[in-house]
């Protein structure tokens, strides 16, 4: 097992999602100074903290990209999967970007646990935790631990336990 302050999280999501709102809160929360590298192309996001490297991409528009953050995946420990509950309109495209991740050898090869954050629980046309699980089919990921968390990310309610629960599974 990966001991605990060896730990890199990859969050992914759709542009729009949430990433960089989530990021910034665990910035702000984390005691220690965190070291922020200068974003390129489909980097949102990249911290180290208590050795701790948080590396947030947008899947939308990475496309082009997609070979040289998929490198990402094989030294990772966790990933945090961004879903904007109130955009309905794009969950087959977050559907189909899952399906590409769960299918990527150094992701289906290893036991990594994600956690799903059901961001943007605040807004009235939202979707349920047990929507979102059905309209991506979650319950088809047998292999790996899963979890989904409603989130605020501008409030920063759900975060904490969301990620509590992620350094759980890889402590
Ligand atoms: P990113 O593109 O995935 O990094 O998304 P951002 O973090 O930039 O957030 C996109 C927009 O959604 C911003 O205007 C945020 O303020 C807003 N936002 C993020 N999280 C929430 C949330 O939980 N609730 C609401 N109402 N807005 C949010």
């Amino acid at each position: 097992k990966v001991k605990k302050d060896k730990m890199t999280i990859l969050v992914l999501g759709l542009n729009n999602s949430g990433k960089s709102t989530i990021v910034n809160h665990f910035k702000k929360s984390s005691e220690q100074v965190a070291i922020m590298v200068p974003t390129v192309g489909f980097l949102v996001e990249q911290f180290y903290t208590n050795n701790v490297s948080i590396n947030a991409i947008d899947m939308s528009g990475a496309t082009r990209y997609r070979n040289l953050w998929e490198h990402q995946f094989k030294n990772c420990q966790g990933i945090m999967y961004v879903i904007d509950s109130s955009d309905r309109m794009r969950f087959v495209v977050v559907k189909d970007e899952l399906e590409l991740v769960l299918q990527h050898p150094d992701v289906s090869n290893r036991t990594v646990p994600i956690l799903f954050y059901g961001n943007k629980s605040d807004l009235e046309d939202s979707l349920s935790n047990v929507k979102i699980a059905a309209a991506l089919g979650l319950e088809k990921i047998k292999e790996k631990p899963w979890h989904i968390c409603s989130s605020n990310a501008i409030s920063g309610e759900g975060l904490d336990e969301g990620v509590q629960w992620l350094v759980q599974q890889i402590r």
